[in-house]
Formats: C-alpha cells, structure tokens, sequence
C-alpha cells in the first residue's frame, strides 16, 4: 500500500532501525526527497577527490595489502594483542576495561563520570558511542553531553543518527543547516555561508570545552606495545576534547587495536586519501594518554590532576571474529571509499542506507554483528556492482558480505509449502527454498528463460495479459512502470547449433591461425534475452581471425548470488566450471559477452572454485572487444578498414556507457579505444552505474531509487546531445540496455552489434 506520509515529516530516527521493513522504505522515500542532493553532492566530491589522491600513492596496492596484513594478523593475535595493550596503559598510568557489552560499557562509563562528579561532557569522533547509545545513557543519569564535531554538533540538534561514517551529516545541505540553527538557538543572526555557521557553531562549543570536567573520545588505532592512539580529524576540536578537561575516556570497539606504533604509517597514508581525497586529514593526533601537560582549569574551578580511561568494546565483535564471513568486516578501518563509490549509497545515503549506527555496503555487517540480523535489511541495496571492491583500502569483498547477509535473512524466513513447490520447480537448491517468491524468481532466471524461449509466442503474449501482469506485481513484486523483455523464439545456442558448418568439440580445438582459440561463453542472460547479441560476437571475433566455439548455456551463479542464493548459486557454478572444464584444458581463451557474468570469472567465482582452476579461469577470461584490441597487436589486424563506421546506418556519433562490472574487470577501455578505432566519434559517460543492476531496477520497492540513479546518467547524455547533437546510445551489458531504454525509449546498441553490421 502506498504511503500517504509526507516525506519531510518522516524523522530519520523512526526509521533508522531497518528490521521493519516498513521503514525502510519510509527511510528510501525520505531521503530520495529530502536529502539526495546534498548527499549527491558531498559523496562524489569526495569520490572525485579520492581517484586524484590514490592516484598520487604511486605504492597505493603495496599500502593496501600491507594494510590488509596488518589487519588480518591482528584480529588473529586479538586475545593476546588486548592483553598486552592492558599492561600499556597500566603501565603509562591509565585505567583499562574490556567491556564485553555496550550496557557494560555504558555503566562503566557513567560510573567514572559519576565518581568524578562530572555535569558536562565535551565528545568527539566516536561512532563507536554512538552504537552503544552512551549519550542516552549519560544524560538518563543527568550528564549533559556537548558534541564537538560540527557534524555531530548538527546531528545532536535535530535528534538524528549519523549518516555516513565519518560524515555523519553530510545530508544537510548549508540551507538546512542555517533553517536548523535559526530555529534550535532563536538567533537572527545572519547565517548564510560556511563561514558564519562554522564561527557561530565555534563560539557555541568554545563555552562547552571550558566549562566541560570530562572529554570522551573514539580511536581510529590503537597500538598495543605502547598503548598509543592515532586519531585523525578535520577540525581540531578532538584535540580539545582530550587536552582540556582533567578527565580523558577513550572508548572504541577491540578490532581497533595493532600491534605496534609503527603500523600507523600504512594507515596514515591510507585513511586520508580513501576517505577525502586528501592527502594527511588536518589534524593528526598520536598520543599514549595520560597527558603530562596539566589540564585547563576554567577560573573558579578547581584544579585537578590527568586521568585516563580506556573502554574497549566487544559488543558482538568476538562473535564475528569467529564468523567465516563477517570477520572480514573487522578489517574495516573505516575511511568511506566504498560509501562514496557506491551510485546507490550516493542517491540515498546512509539514512536509507545504514541502519542505527553504520551505514554502506560495509554497515549490514557491521549492524548485524554487533546487533541483530534483521537490522541489516538495508544490505538489500547493495546491488552486488562491486564497484567499492577495488576503493577499498583493506581489500574487503563487500558483496560478498551483503550476499551472506541476504542468504542468513532468506533462511530466517519462515518455509511455506508455496516456497518449496516454487523453488523446486524453478531450480533453487534445498537450503534456499524458505527465500521469498521474488528472490527464487530473479535467482532462477534461467529457468523462466529456457520455458519463456521453448513457449515463445504464448509467454510474450501473457506479458501483455493484466491478470498474468498484476500476478507478477503482486506475487513477485515485480513494478509495473517496468517493461518486461521479451522472449526471443530461438535461443544463442539454438541458432548457433543451425548454423551451416561443422561442429567441433572443444579439445579439438586448433590453433592454426596466429591468434588463439576462443570459446564464448553461453551465459544465460544471451543465450535467452539476447541472442542475436551472442551470435554476432561470434562473428565479430571470426571476423578477426579467431577460431570460435560456444559452450553449452548453465547458470554461472550470479542470478541466484545477488538473490542471497548461495547454495543454489554454488551449485549452478559448480556445474558450470566442470561443463568449462575441457575447454580450458584445450587452451583456449573464454570469451563472456555479459559484463556481470565475466565479473563472476574474475571476482565471485573464488568462492566456489578450488583456488588454482579460478586463477586460470580470471586469468583467460575477457569482453569479445578486448579480444578484438588484442587481435590488432597480435595479428595486425585493420580496425578502419575491417570495421568501418561510415558504414554504420545510424551514423558515426556515439553515446557509450560501460557496465559498472565492466569497469571493475578493467575491461572497459578496449571497447571505447576499438570504436574509436574503427572511425566512431565517442563520447563516455562518467556515471558508473545505470541504476538497473539486473533485477534491482525492476523490483516495485526500489523502482524510483533505480530511476534515481539512473537521472544522472539520463542528463548526462541529455548534457551531450545538447550540446553536441544526437548521438547513438550504445551500451555492453543487458541491465544498461534495459535503463537506457527506459529513460530514453530509444534503441540501445550493443558494440559487438555495431562491429557485426558493418564488418567488411
Ligand atoms: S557492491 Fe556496489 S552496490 Fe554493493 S556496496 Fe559496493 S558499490 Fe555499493
Ligand atoms: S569497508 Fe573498506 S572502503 Fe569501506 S569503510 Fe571499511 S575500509 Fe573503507
């Protein structure tokens, strides 16, 4: 049922905890009218700004897997890493307490603060407190808490959760901020730029950091030989908070703590540059507390001698130490790469996208590790695009985590009859039949193809039948402004086994030419959305001199891996690495056309093959155009004259947008430098997801976040057409095609198309 709830008047704290699912997406519509823009805005400067610094770290992957071995040894030396941090800060005179709680944290917490007769605490930088909700328990026993972060300041104002990582505001644009102040401090001062917000906020906290008997900080590492902590901040206001007040209480989550001072560095290069762009954050802090300097007494106070608490939490940590899957996420050192890279995250943020405290495609874990399960329901906006992948400094597979996510959600769905008979019938292994109907729909898609493709004529009919239609929205949530494909009457492997000429099998494969053997994959999505597609990849790659098979079509995983179907998506790619078998064995390279599906050769499928046949497999896989490009190195061949754009019916001038995982594969830049090669004018998008992201785009409950997505990339083109004339859409991967045509009704060609119309 449509909401009827104005979007302005959803507060984000009613809808921060994503286990209701109602919330959600009162949380989705929210923010896509309220917040968007700002979000927009300051997430893709900071992804702007982040390509141009890591850029300059000419050592950037040696930082990162040094980053990743740091992390890795040390959750495992966990247990003896706490204990020697212990005896650091004892030693250094400070006070050590391992909560293993948040409310044992809390209590701890107060206690001191109560024994020290504490009315006013200054805080900063904590997200770790925020998680355990200390501010609620403080101000409970008559504590004020002042934020010192301005965009804690912000959110501590209007009674909000953060909504990024380390921008926890960064949904206010400046009108909203100056509206809020305006009305929380009944001032008529004029507060219309940075400048005025940030020296008014600045006065207001000044009067807090004086008057405060007690600062409360976070930690970004903590080093367990000296008891020293690293902090890094924008506005110098953390220093404050440990430097001033008598009393200084660090309280951060145990997966904090390295072993040594010196492994700050990697991290100190790292965090900046993935987090901002920048190349050092403007304040960095390293300090083994407590401070010798004496503490600021405010005239009328007394003086008081330093001291100095360390609250370490567990909270659920320990139990994802334990977890196969979720131990990753302790590697998480926090910097929002993979927020500010995410187009979703992006058009939402972490309001919509985050739960009580984290946010992003890391946050699910991190709210169902140290919460409850249910809470990660925002996981389901991770589309899977691995795009973060790559951004992130600690090498997290944050896909991966999302799809273990939905999986342990699909299990926790209570098993119907209808469910099993579905799942049963369309292919869904055993242990993923309690997933909802949607989900064993869009993971088996395979098996509507192959009855859809033998029933052609009847089931494109019944796309059109309002009763079979409303079925599909109603049953499997399918939206109803979506246009479903329609089904081709014969499939790729269908028109490939017509073809005039002899078949071979594939160890017979020969290599008489200059150029290697090549078997093209018959992925699902071609063989029975596409299939005029397949063949004239086929033609193109004969055309350029290469021998050519196609292998028999099987599901490869990814339908039923985006789904959270994990056992039914390693069945699907064990069945398919072994029908793969031979041809790799014969030496032949593999050819995918579907940019999703060669992902899962270079990324996905390392969780279902043995690790030896998976480096073979990345290591020979590739896009028909990037065989192409090396076709011109390796045998000499004429792009120009072979593939002359003249010949192109619907002119020279081009529009390409890459598929998000083609970018990720790297295999993006052959198709753009062959096009150009062949005489075409191309201009490419900058966007790096359409939004469709497979079945995302055409489920009821994220249509408008799909189409929001996708807006950028409609005016972008929109941008280029204006001001340089029309322009061919053009696009490789079948999710964009289906966008595009969405937002353009226009026909969206596919290069290998292109290449097979005009090769000469
Ligand atoms: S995989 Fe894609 S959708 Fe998922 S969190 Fe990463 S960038 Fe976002
Ligand atoms: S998962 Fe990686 S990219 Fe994302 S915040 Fe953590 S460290 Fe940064």
């Amino acid at each position: 049922m449509a909401s009827t709830v104005n979007p302005a008047d959803i507060q984000p704290r009613q809808v921060a905890n994503k286990s209701d699912k109602h919330a959600f997406l009162e949380a989705i519509r929210m923010t896509l009218n309220i917040q968007s823009a700002a979000i927009r805005h300051n997430t893709q400067t900071f992804n702007r700004n982040r390509y141009v610094a890591v850029a300059k770290l000419t050592d950037y992957d040696e930082l990162k897997d040094c980053a990743r071995r740091i992390k890795e040894q040390a959750i495992a030396d966990s247990p003896q890493l706490l204990k020697q941090l212990e005896e650091s800060v004892r030693r250094n005179g400070g006070h050590f307490y391992l909560a293993p709680t948040a409310r044992d944290a809390n209590q701890y917490i107060r206690d001191v603060l109560v024994k020290h007769e504490a009315k006013l605490v200054v805080k900063g930088k904590s997200i770790t407190s925020e998680e355990t909700r200390l501010n609620h328990e403080l101000e409970a026993a008559g504590i004020k808490v002042a934020e010192t972060d301005l965009a804690e300041f912000i959110l501590q104002l209007a009674d909000e959760q953060p909504s990024h990582i380390i921008a926890p505001a960064l949904h206010y644009s400046r009108e909203r901020i100056t509206a809020l102040f305006k009305k929380k401090f009944q001032t008529s001062l004029p507060l219309d730029t940075g400048e005025e917000l940030t020296r008014f906020a600045r006065e207001k906290l000044r009067e807090q950091f004086i008057a405060a008997d007690a600062g409360i900080s976070g930690a970004n590492l903590i080093a367990a030989d000296s008891g020293s902590l690293m902090l890094v901040e924008s506005e110098g206001n953390i220093r404050m908070t440990m430097n001033l007040p008598p009393l200084h209480i660090a309280i951060a989550g145990i997966e904090k703590v390295v072993p040594s001072r010196e492994d700050f560095g990697t991290f100190l290069e790292l965090l900046p540059a993935s987090a901002t762009g920048q190349p050092i954050t403007s304040y960095v802090s390293i300090l083994h507390p407590p401070l010798k300097a004496p503490p600021f007494a405010a005239p009328g106070k007394a003086e008081k001698a330093r001291e100095f608490h360390l609250v370490l939490i567990d909270n659920g940590r320990s139990k994802m130490r334990e977890d196969p899957v979720l131990r990753e996420a302790l590697y998480c050192i926090r910097c929002s790469a993979c927020l500010n890279s995410c187009a979703n995250f992006e058009t939402v943020g972490g309001h919509a996208f985050g739960g009580e405290t984290y946010s992003g495609g890391i946050g699910g874990s991190w709210e169902a590790g140290t919460g409850k399960l249910m809470n990660a329901r925002f996981a389901e906006l991770c589309t899977a695009c691995s795009r973060c992948v790559n951004q992130c400094p600690v090498r997290i597979d944050i896909p991966w985590l999302n799809e273990n996510l939905r999986h342990r959600m699909n299990q926790s769905q209570s098993p119907s009859l209808t469910k099993s008979a579905f799942g049963a019938a369309t292919g869904s292994a055993p242990q993923d039949r309690s997933a909802p109907l949607q989900k064993q729909f869009f993971g088996n898609y395979h098996t509507f193809g192959k009855w859809g493709t033998h029933t052609a004529g009847m089931a494109n009919g019944s796309l059109d039948w309002p009763i079979a239609r409303s079925a599909m929205e109603s049953m499997l949530g399918v939206d109803h402004r979506r246009e479903l494909p329609k089904f081709p009457e014969k499939s790729w492997v269908d028109l490939y086994r017509e073809e005039p000429r002899p078949q071979r099998r594939p160890e017979a494969s020969a290599q008489a030419g200059s150029l290697p053997s090549v078997s093209v994959l018959a992925d699902v999505f071609t063989n029975f959305g596409s299939p005029e597609r397949g063949m004239a990849a086929i033609r193109v790659l004969r055309k350029c001199g290469y021998d050519v098979e196609l292998t028999p079509s099987l599901p490869d995983g990814r339908a039923a891996l985006s789904q959270g179907m994990i056992d039914t998506a390693r069945q699907q790619a064990e069945g398919m690495l072994q029908m793969l078998r031979p041809y790799v064995e014969a030496g032949r390279k593999l050819v995918v056309v579907e940019p999703s599906v060669l992902a899962m050769f270079r990324f996905d499928l390392r969780h279902f093959a043995d690790p030896a046949f998976f480096e073979i497999l990345r290591s020979i896989s590739f896009e028909p155009l990037q065989l192409v490009s090396q076709a011109t190195q390796q045998s000499g061949l004429d792009l120009r004259s072979t593939f002359p754009a003249e010949s192109w019916s619907h002119g020279t001038k081009l529009f390409y947008h890459s598929h998000c995982q083609q970018r990720t594969c790297n295999a993006a830049t052959e198709t753009i430098d062959v096009l150009r090669a062949c005489g075409f004018d191309v201009v490419t998008s900058s966007v790096e997801c359409c939004g469709m992201a497979g079945s995302f785009g055409y489920k009821a409950d994220y249509y408008d976040l799909s189409m929001a997505v996708g807006e950028d990339l409609f005016a972008e083109i929109r941008d280029s057409e204006a001001k340089g004339g029309s322009r061919a859409l053009v696009a490789s991967g079948v999710s964009c095609h289906e966008q595009l045509w969405s937002g353009f009704r226009r026909p969206v060609h596919h290069p290998v198309e292109i290449l097979d119309s005009i090769a000469r």
